[in-house]
């Protein structure tokens, strides 16, 4: 075991503070990686909160880690030191189930291992995320960061990237759709990012009017103000797809009378209360209601290999770690241009 600087909160009602974790050495299979940057995902707070029910404490968020290989176990042929990895939301799954042997092992039948707030495969072990300055990983579970993509700006690529990537691909986004994106924040740029790459006609729906010139810029063609009556009744039954990227409860009936007849609406965001869903909205149109939960790790490394192709990266603000209390107020806010990135070395 090693010790390892972190950031951490001891419990649900506690800021995030300096913590010092143990960690295992490398093993055969493992790399170590000496992490350079991690994105601040806003299921990070979620958890953090016990938003969605009892957390694991001390708890050191993080799942989208970026840094150079430090030490390679005997047996990995994949990565060699020095090399640009990552590490996304999950850390190992039992590999032989169905979903594991599909490639979604976000779906493993034995529960897979998430990066932090989980267990590894023993059920005993924790496991603890990117705020910190080292992690050890199965290869199989590590990325690679393919040359040419900013380390900083690809980090959250790891969760909001693959996030957003996936149901688009699921549903078959294509040249010419109409696709609107619920909430522009972290997952909700990337969103309208990926959209546009793909030849989608995105419109920006959001609370924050001073996003527009923004929403533009990243992609959209048109920005709507959700606090504004008159968007809805301007684009009912407009869109073939909506991804809805919103972390706090609101009225999905709204949005799905926007979607065209056998359109659907996915639902990325996993606010911490339900909230109701009236039949006529999805019946009136035969519109369909889905949702859909981050990527497996090939597809995970699918859209870091898409994005270097196509240069796309995360718009960040990067802050050092003692900062980290203060961006999740910002991000409950609304206000995250587009993704916090802690840069690992203010940790050192
Ligand atoms: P974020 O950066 O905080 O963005 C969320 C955006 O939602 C905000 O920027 C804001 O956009 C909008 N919003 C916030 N509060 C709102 C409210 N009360 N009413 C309406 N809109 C509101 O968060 P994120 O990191 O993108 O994560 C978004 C959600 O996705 C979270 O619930 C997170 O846990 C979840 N998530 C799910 C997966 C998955 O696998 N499905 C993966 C990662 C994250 P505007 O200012 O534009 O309105
Ligand atoms: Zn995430
Ligand atoms: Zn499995």
């Amino acid at each position: 075991m090693f010790e390892t600087p972190a950031y951490a909160a001891r419990s649900a009602a506690q800021p995030l503070e300096p913590f010092t974790l143990e960690r295992r050495e490398p093993g055969s299979h493992d790399v170590s990686i000496d992490i350079m940057y991690c994105g601040v995902c806003h299921s990070d707070i979620h958890q953090v909160r016990d938003e969605w029910g009892a957390g694991i404490f001390p708890m050191v968020p993080g799942h989208e880690i970026i840094g150079r290989i430090g030490q390679v176990g005997s047996d990995v042929k994949t990565f060699a030191v020095g090399d640009l990895a990552g590490v996304g939301c999950m850390v190992d799954s039992c590999r032989q189930c169905a979903p594991c042997q599909e490639g979604h092992e976000q779906f493993c039948e034995r529960g897979a291992s998430m990066t932090y707030n989980g267990t590894l495969m023993d059920r005993y072990t924790p496991t603890y995320g990117g705020y910190s300055t080292r992690v050890v990983v199965d290869a199989a579970f590590t990325l690679k960061i393919p040359s040419g993509l900013d380390p900083a700006g690809a980090a959250p690529l790891l969760c909001a990237g693959v996030t957003t990537y996936s149901p688009l691909r699921q549903w078959n986004c294509k040249k010419g759709d109409r696709v609107g994106v619920i909430g522009l924040g972290g997952l909700g740029h990337m969103a309208v990012k990926l959209a546009a790459s793909m030849g989608a006609e995105v419109t920006v729906l959001s609370t924050s009017q001073d996003k527009e010139a923004d929403a533009l810029r990243l992609g959209a063609q048109a920005f709507a103000s959700t606090r504004d009556d008159s968007s809805f009744r301007r684009l009912r039954s407009h869109f073939d797809l909506i991804i809805d990227t919103v972390s706090a409860p609101h009225d999905y009936n709204r949005y799905l009378s926007l979607l065209r007849p056998f359109g659907a609406m996915v639902l990325l965001g996993i606010p911490p209360e339900p909230s109701p869903l009236s039949a006529g909205a999805l019946v009136m149109g035969n519109r369909k209601l889905a949702g859909s939960l981050i990527g497996g790790i090939a597809e995970t490394q699918e859209v870091l290999d898409y994005c270097a192709e196509h240069g796309v990266v995360s718009d960040v603000e990067i802050i050092p770690i003692a900062q980290i209390n203060t961006a999740y107020e910002r991000m409950i806010r609304g206000d995250v241009r587009y993704r916090f990135v802690i840069d690992i070395s203010s940790l050192k």
